[in-house]
């Protein structure tokens, strides 16, 4: 993702509806914030939101709230939302870094988590900041339901093999696994396409997927 500064995109940010403002603070109380006791998807590292908001419209029945490092990229997805004929009731975002995701949500209170075609970080002194290091494996543990899954899509094999070990590492189980998505006829069911797998298929790249539970 290129990142580059966009003046204004801090106040847009602070001054959006469907952003939450200090997130630390709805720990424990997500089901306030949308109103009602529907399960609660997340994806980290969103990126402009394509994927989220899609499945929010698909689902009015699951709330979704998408986190997001950096206010660049964030502010691409307010845009989007901005453009809705009818703002969706079921989605908001936040700003922050996802190493901070357990001081956002408490135990048992999030349903799913999405990772889509997240940041590779190649080198290895740096892999503790993959998101499916078993590092932030241990964080998700923290904050899914018993019966709650994480969702990894990439085009990225190195990454991809990185994951599968890490996740079996981290104590958790495959409950699914592809090396070609859109071609495996039971995964690609319902399967919503994000921005950079748009991009990345289109140049015939392979999608891998996997689904981990604990
Ligand atoms: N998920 C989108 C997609 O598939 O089109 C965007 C993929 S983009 C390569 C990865 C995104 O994850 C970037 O927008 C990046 O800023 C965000 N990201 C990376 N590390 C993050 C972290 N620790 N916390 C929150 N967001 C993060």
């Amino acid at each position: 993702m290129r990142l580059r500064h966009i003046p204004g995109a801090e106040k847009q940010i602070e001054e959006s509806t469907f952003v939450i403002q200090e997130p630390e603070q709805k720990k424990g109380c997500w089901a306030e914030v949308f109103g009602n006791e529907n399960p609660i998807h997340i994806e980290v590292g969103m990126g402009k939101g394509k994927f989220l908001m899609e499945l929010a419209q698909q689902n009015p029945d699951i709330n979704y709230v998408g986190i997001e490092k950096y206010s660049s990229v964030l502010i691409r997805a307010l845009e989007k939302m901005e453009e809705e004929e009818t703002p969706l009731p079921n989605i908001c975002f936040i700003r922050m870094d996802a190493e901070d995701i357990v001081k956002v949500f408490a135990k048992n209170e999030v349903d799913r988590i999405y990772l889509n075609f997240s940041d590779p970080w190649p080198k290895d002194r740096h892999a503790k900041r993959r998101l499916t290091s078993k590092e932030f494996m241990a964080r998700y543990d923290q904050i899914l339901v018993p019966d709650g899954q994480v969702e990894f899509k990439t085009d990225n094999r190195p990454l991809f093999d990185f994951s599968v070990e890490s996740v079996k590492e981290a104590g958790w189980q495959l409950k699914a696994v592809t090396y070609d998505l859109h071609h495996d006829e039971e995964l690609v069911q319902g399967n919503v396409m994000t921005e950079y797998e748009e991009r990345f298929s289109a140049k015939g790249n392979p999608i891998h997927k996997l689904i981990a539970v604990r």
